[in-house]
C-alpha cells in the first residue's frame, strides 16, 4: 500500500488528488495550513480509515513516515498569494526544502505542483517545457513566479545531490468545483458574478488568453507522473491546450448559466501575462495523456457546482 502525503490537500485540486488516492487504496495523509482551502473541501473524507487530516504549516519541519509527496501547499490565486507574499515565498521555498527533507530521510518519491507562471508573460508561444521563460524578478507576481521557480530549482538539486526521485509539473490554469467562491481567480469570479447577475468584472481589455484544464484531467496527469520511472523528472507541463480570450470565457459562462451580467473593464493588474497554452508534446509522449474535458463540459459541471454552493 502506499502512504502518501498531500500538502495543501484541502485546497482545489490537493482535495480532488486525495479523493482518487483514497479511491485506488492510499493511505492518504492531507497536510494544510487552511489559509486558502478549507475542511469543507475534504469534509466527506474524513471518517475514512485511510484518510487522516493535519493542520501544518509546511514552512515548518514535518516528521512524519510517507512512500510519496506531492507537494502542492502555496496559494494559486493572485489575490491571496499577493495578500502576505513574503509567506508566499517562505511557502514555495521553505515548503520546499522541508518536503524535500523529508523525502531524502525516508527516501519517499516527491512530485512538485510548478506552474505556467515560471514561463512569465512569455515571447514563445505555446510554451514547450525547455523554454526558460521572461520572469520579472521584483514585481507584484514575483513572489508566487520566482517562489516557484527557486522551488524547481531545489528539487533539481536534491536529484542531483541526493538522488531524490523527483517529479515536476508545470500546471496551466485549472478549473473545477470546490475552486473557492471568493478566490478571485477569473472562472470562479466570473460564474459567482454570473449566477448573482453582478457585473462581470473584465481586468484590460479582455484579449489576454489563457488555456483552461478541467480539474479531472490535471489530477489524471499528476497521478500517471508520479508512477512514470525513476529517471523521468520532468519538468512536464499539464494543460489544456485550449485556448481562449477573457471576452470569450465571459460570453462561454453568460451562455451557460442564463445570466443577465453586463461586462465591465477594470484595470489590468500589473505584470499580467498577455498569453499562455502549454505545448503538451512530452505529456502525451511519457504519459500518454491529453485532456479530455471540452471548457464547454467543464464549466457546465463547475456552474452546477456554484448554483448548489450559492443556493446553501
Ligand atoms: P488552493 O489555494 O485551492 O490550494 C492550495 C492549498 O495549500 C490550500 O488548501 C492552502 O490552505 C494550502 N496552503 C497554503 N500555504 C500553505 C502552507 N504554508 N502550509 C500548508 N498548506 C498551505 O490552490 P490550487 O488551485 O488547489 O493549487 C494547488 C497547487 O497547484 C498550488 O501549489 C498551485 O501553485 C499549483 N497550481 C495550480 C494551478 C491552478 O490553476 N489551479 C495552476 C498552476 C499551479
Ligand atoms: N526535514 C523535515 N522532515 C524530515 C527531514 C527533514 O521537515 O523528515 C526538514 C529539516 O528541518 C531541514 C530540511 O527538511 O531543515 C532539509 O533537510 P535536509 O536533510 O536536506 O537538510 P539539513 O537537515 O541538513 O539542513
Ligand atoms: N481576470 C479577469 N477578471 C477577473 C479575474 C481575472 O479578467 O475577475 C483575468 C486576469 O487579469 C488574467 C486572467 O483573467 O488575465 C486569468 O486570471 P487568474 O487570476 O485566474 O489567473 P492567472 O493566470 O493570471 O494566474
Amino acid at each position: 500500500m502506499n502512504r502518501s502525503l498531500v500538502t495543501g490537500g484541502a485546497g482545489f485540486l490537493g482535495s480532488h488528488l486525495c479523493d482518487r488516492l483514497i479511491e485506488r487504496g492510499d493511505d492518504v495523509l492531507c497536510v494544510d495550513n487552511f489559509f486558502t482551502g478549507s475542511k469543507s473541501n475534504v469534509a466527506h473524507l474524513l471518517g475514512h480509515p485511510r484518510f487522516e487530516l493535519m493542520r501544518h504549516d509546511v514552512t515548518f519541519p514535518l516528521y512524519v513516515e510517507v512512500d510519496r509527496i506531492f507537494n502542492l501547499a502555496c496559494p494559486a490565486s493572485p489575490v491571496y498569494y499577493q495578500h502576505d507574499p513574503v509567506q508566499t515565498t517562505k511557502t514555495s521555498v521553505h515548503g520546499a526544502i522541508n518536503m524535500l527533507g523529508l523525502a531524502k530521510r525516508v527516501r519517499a518519491r516527491i512530485l512538485q505542483a510548478s506552474t505556467s507562471e515560471v514561463y512569465g508573460d512569455p515571447e514563445v508561444h505555446p510554451q514547450p517545457e525547455g523554454y526558460w521563460g521572461r520572469v520579472n524578478p521584483i514585481g507584484i507576481r514575483s513572489c508566487y513566479d520566482e517562489g516557484k521557480r527557486c522551488a524547481e530549482t531545489l528539487f533539481f538539486d536534491y536529484h542531483r545531490q541526493h538522488r531524490l526521485e523527483i517529479k515536476v509539473i508545470r500546471i496551466f490554469n485549472t478549473y473545477g468545483p470546490r475552486m473557492h467562491p471568493n478566490d478571485g481567480r477569473v472562472v470562479s469570479n466570473f460564474i459567482v458574478q454570473a449566477l448573482r447577475n453582478q457585473d462581470i468584472t473584465i481586468y484590460g481589455d479582455g484579449q489576454q488568453t489563457r488555456s483552461f484544464c478541467y480539474v479531472d484531467d490535471l489530477v489524471e496527469a499528476m497521478l500517471r507522473m508520479m508512477d512514470t520511472p525513476a529517471e523521468f523528472t520532468g519538468p512536464m507541463n499539464v494543460g489544456n491546450p485550449g485556448e481562449f480570450t477573457m471576452i470569450e470565457l465571459a460570453e462561454k459562462v453568460i451562455a451557460l448559466t442564463g445570466s443577465g451580467s453586463r461586462l465591465v473593464f477594470q484595470p489590468l493588474p500589473s505584470d499580467d501575462p498577455k498569453q499562455r497554452q502549454p505545448d503538451i508534446g512530452l505529456a502525451k509522449k511519457s504519459i500518454d495523456w491529453e485532456p479530455k474535458v471540452a471548457l464547454g463540459d467543464g464549466l457546465k459541471a463547475t456552474v452546477a457546482y456554484f448554483r448548489k454552493l450559492l443556493a446553501a
